[in-house]
């Protein structure tokens, strides 16, 4: 436009590296890299970057009960024998058909058993045909005949044609147990089509130590809504979630079930983190916005499906997990601020009226410079 070449040229140097955006670019990397790292030194693995970010804008957190909120050290507490049951069935003969058919089971309530009866030093007979039913019972033939082990729905549900006999007070006092805080199961003989309550099996799991502070952490990050999930019985888990303080209890829940509330929670709150350390809660980990895994207590496919595996088992990293989010977010909206108001400050001053080029690259790299220092502090964060 006429103007003269070699000062022209010169403003078009400043200018180009006043505007190339470094500290831009370096903005985030700084950031998240930083709080992925700081996470690490304090037992938390991110396995990746964008659960960082996710982990700002949580709303909603559900956690499964056992293993989870409760340390998942179920001890076998009482057995109950019927006592019109049967020829002189002892506590000891009930826990031992009881042990021959949870010997071939997973479950926790299993292991209990299986504990139960080695402590006691029980001889306990071979099982066959083991069958299991997911979150209801399991059974196997015992001798000459089969046992049935499992909770009301179980019976119910999968017993459900075959009569069986002492099932009314049975239930009756599968709910005592339970509104005493206890995880109860029936255990039934099955005899050439004839059904019978032999009598019952109580366990009970402790809650972890510092749940209920962490929750209350939780809610002064803003988390508006927090709710338990468990294929436990209802008033069990209403038991430990009072004790905790969580607003709802979802009991009773199938893998599939946990799946259809999570999508639910995401439709009522959006951005949803799932705690889980189970087999059955895998897939509601991998629905969740945010899965976080319990890592000493976890099964694989837990920790496989997460995006945030907590190491030790703590749950304090939970309120952690989400204060480096929101962390990582502010050092965000800092480091985007100083790197555009560096540009936009450098440019401005350019264009009306030119500064010296090496100004313009102390500028240039002094923003780069702040902000990576900016998202180094992140390494600092303690929660
Ligand atoms: P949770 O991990 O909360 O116990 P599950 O879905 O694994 O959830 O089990 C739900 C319920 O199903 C148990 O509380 C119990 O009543 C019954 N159940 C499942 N497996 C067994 C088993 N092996 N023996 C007895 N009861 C079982
Ligand atoms: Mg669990």
């Amino acid at each position: 436009l006429g103007s003269e070449f070699t000062s022209t040229f010169y403003r078009a140097m400043t200018l180009m590296v006043a505007a190339s955006p470094c500290a831009v670019i370096i903005s985030t990397p700084a950031a998240v890299l930083s709080a992925i790292a700081s996470g690490g030194r304090q037992g938390v693995l991110f396995k990746g970057g964008e659960h960082v970010e996710a982990a700002a804008n949580i709303d909603a957190v559900a956690f499964d009960k056992t293993g989870t909120l409760t340390q998942g050290d179920t001890q076998l507490t009482d057995v109950f024998v019927r006592e019109t049951a049967a020829d002189s069935l002892t506590d000891e003969g009930l826990l031992s058909l009881a042990t021959a058919v949870q010997a071939r089971s997973e479950h926790h309530l299993a292991r209990a058993t299986v504990a139960a009866a080695e402590e006691r030093s029980l001889d306990v007979p071979d099982a066959r045909r083991f069958q299991s039913v997911a979150g209801k019972g399991v059974c196997a033939d015992v001798e000459a005949s089969t046992i049935h082990i499992g909770n009301r729905s179980y019976f119910e549900t999968v017993l459900g044609d075959a009569a069986v006999k002492g099932l009314e007070p049975g239930l009756d006092r599968l709910q005592t147990l339970e509104a005493e805080g206890k995880t109860s199961v029936i255990v039934a003989r099955e005899d050439g089509g004839d059904v019978t309550v032999l009598g019952w099996l109580a366990f009970t799991d402790t809650v972890r130590p510092g749940a209920a502070e962490m929750i209350g952490e939780l809610r002064e990050l803003g988390v508006e809504h927090i709710v338990m999930l468990t294929g436990d019985n209802e008033r069990v888990a209403q038991r430990i979630a009072d004790e905790v303080g969580i607003d709802e209890v979802q009991a009773e829940l199938l893998p599939e079930e946990k799946v259809a509330t999570i999508e639910d929670l995401v439709d009522r709150h959006e951005n949803v983190a799932m705690v889980g350390d189970g087999v059955n809660d895998a897939p509601a980990l991998a629905t969740a916005t945010l899965g976080i895994a319990m890592g000493g207590a976890g099964t694989d496919v837990a920790l496989d499906t997460a995006d945030v595996v907590l190491m030790g088992d703590d749950l304090s990293k939970i309120p952690y997990v989400l204060g480096l989010g929101r962390a990582t977010r502010r050092t965000l909206i800092v480091n985007l601020a100083i790197a555009f108001g560096a540009i936009a400050l450098m440019v401005g001053t350019i264009l009306l009226r030119g500064i010296p080029l090496p100004l313009a690259v102390v500028g240039h790299e002094g923003s780069t410079v702040l902000v990576s220092l900016n998202g180094l502090r992140l390494l600092g964060f303690r929660g």
